[in-house]
């Protein structure tokens, strides 16, 4: 049997990767439209300089998978402990906020306090992520931080998605709030507090490293864009180069795009496909003068008036990502169509340099540089209140034509590397 798999990210390689050793399996063909294999996971290589396409860290709670992520990379990684700062009103305050409220002014940290301790929204059932918000947090740590940066985050307002995202973060007891208030800062969300990172060649090398351990029954072809998908006794694939045959067909490309290439008729799927929400991402390479901001890595930024969302600190990841002052990630989401998404390239880095200059991590334009600014249109995918019912039916009618989705868009899922490796296995398995 000869197997198709549109897309040649994460999701792509690793199936190959579990695939391959099927006896009843004979030929697996990748097909990946730009010049190489990784998608989201690619790493810029842009003189000396090295990053990704925002900060990809290496952590998993599903400890098997973590695991075989350091062993297509050989153990070749540095190891970090997470150290993250949200700046609040010029103030660093320890990631996650409600474990370090004491940095807060003083009227904020009391109103944080006082909403958490009389909460009159504790004890209804949270219908989106704003209400879980209310519920868990109170107003003042909802009003302060939680609301303003998902808003920045998401680009879409927390009260028209659902709580899929957030309803495993735990609910700090009071015992926790008011240490925190009080002055001691308290670990949280401990599962990512270490993590680790390729030693050389960015989040790509994971990638690099899959491929590796893949066997001759496995090929790529990069420069191939997935156009048509026609079933007729098997799959026949047509990208804009060339024609391709198989007999299983597994879709990890947008499944906006592969509404599109299999030509689906039926009015209901096509909706569901158009009423999906996503996210896109710029992300620029940024270098300043001087490190004027320590020894952290990644630094939310809650405030309007700064464009980026998040800041991430290149040398924190190790000896091949440091260089003279200081070399930055910076991410900015839009969704498509918005403001943010019609600015050129002059105006947003004229809009990061207001920004960096406004969190002190620059004196003076002067001092700042743009190294590359590039944009991403699938970057989050968002939960909005309608995502679950329409992936629902997109799955139904995709199952029954017998094509196989996989992967953070493919299946339209917020999936981390280690979930997109984890149902890769899955599938694999069902197939
Ligand atoms: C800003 C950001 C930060 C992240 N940080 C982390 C992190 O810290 N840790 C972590 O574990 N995960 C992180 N992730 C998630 C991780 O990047 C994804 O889980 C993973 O890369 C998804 O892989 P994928 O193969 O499913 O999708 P993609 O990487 O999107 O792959 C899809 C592939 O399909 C190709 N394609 C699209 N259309 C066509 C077509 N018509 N024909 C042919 N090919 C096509 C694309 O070019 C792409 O290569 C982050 C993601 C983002 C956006």
């Amino acid at each position: 049997m000869k197997v198709i798999i549109l897309g040649g990210g994460l999701a792509a390689i690793s199936t190959a990767y579990f695939l391959q050793d099927r006896q009843d399996i004979d030929e697996i063909i990748i097909l990946e439209k730009e010049e190489t294999t990784g998608g989201l996971c690619r790493s810029f290589h842009v003189g000396k300089y090295v990053y990704d396409i925002g900060p990809h860290i290496l952590f998993s709670k599903d400890k098997e998978i973590l695991q075989l992520m350091l062993d297509v990379l050989e153990n070749n990684v540095n190891n970090c402990r997470r150290s993250n700062q949200i700046i609040y009103k010029g103030k660093y305050v320890q990631y996650p906020f409600e474990n370090d409220l004491s940095k807060l002014p003083k009227e904020d940290l009391e109103y944080c306090i006082n909403t958490f301790e009389k909460n009159p929204y504790e004890n209804y059932a949270a219908a989106n992520m704003l209400q879980f918000f209310l519920k868990t947090f109170g107003e003042g740590v909802t009003n302060t931080y939680l609301r303003p940066y998902n808003e920045k985050i998401w680009k879409y307002d927390p009260v028209f998605m659902d709580t899929q995202m957030v309803e495993r973060i735990p609910k700090p007891t009071n015992e926790e709030f008011m240490r925190s208030a009080h002055g001691e800062t308290v670990e949280g969300y401990l599962h990512q507090l270490y993590f680790s990172f390729p030693k050389v060649g960015g989040i790509e090398a994971v990638v690099r490293g899959f491929e590796k351990k893949l066997n001759e029954k496995c090929k790529i072809y990069t420069n191939q864009t997935v156009e048509k998908v026609i079933q007729n006794n098997g799959f026949h694939i047509l990208t804009d180069k060339r024609e391709f045959r198989g007999d299983i067909c597994i879709s990890t490309i947008p499944v906006q795009e592969l509404v599109q290439a299999y030509d689906v008729n039926k009015q209901s799927i096509k909706e569901a496909v158009s009423d999906l929400k996503y996210n896109s991402i710029m992300i620029a390479f940024i270098k300043t003068k001087e490190d004027l901001c320590g020894k952290h890595f990644a630094f939310m930024i809650p405030d309007q008036n700064v464009i980026f969302h998040r800041i991430s600190k290149m040398d924190f990841l190790g000896e091949e990502y440091t260089h003279d002052g200081a070399t930055y990630m910076v991410e900015i989401t839009y969704r498509p169509g918005d403001r943010y998404d019609e600015m050129s390239d002059s105006t947003i880095f004229e809009k990061i340099a207001e920004g960096l200059k406004a969190i002190n991590f620059a004196a003076k334009s002067e001092d700042i540089s743009l190294i590359n600014l590039t944009r991403h249109q699938y970057a989050y995918v968002i939960y909005d209140l309608n995502h679950k019912s329409n992936m629902d039916k997109i799955r139904e009618y995709f199952a029954e034509e017998g094509i196989w989705l996989n992967g953070r868009f493919g299946n339209f899922e917020y999936w981390n590397m280690d979930k997109v490796i984890r149902e890769s296995l899955k599938l694999v398995e069902r197939i």
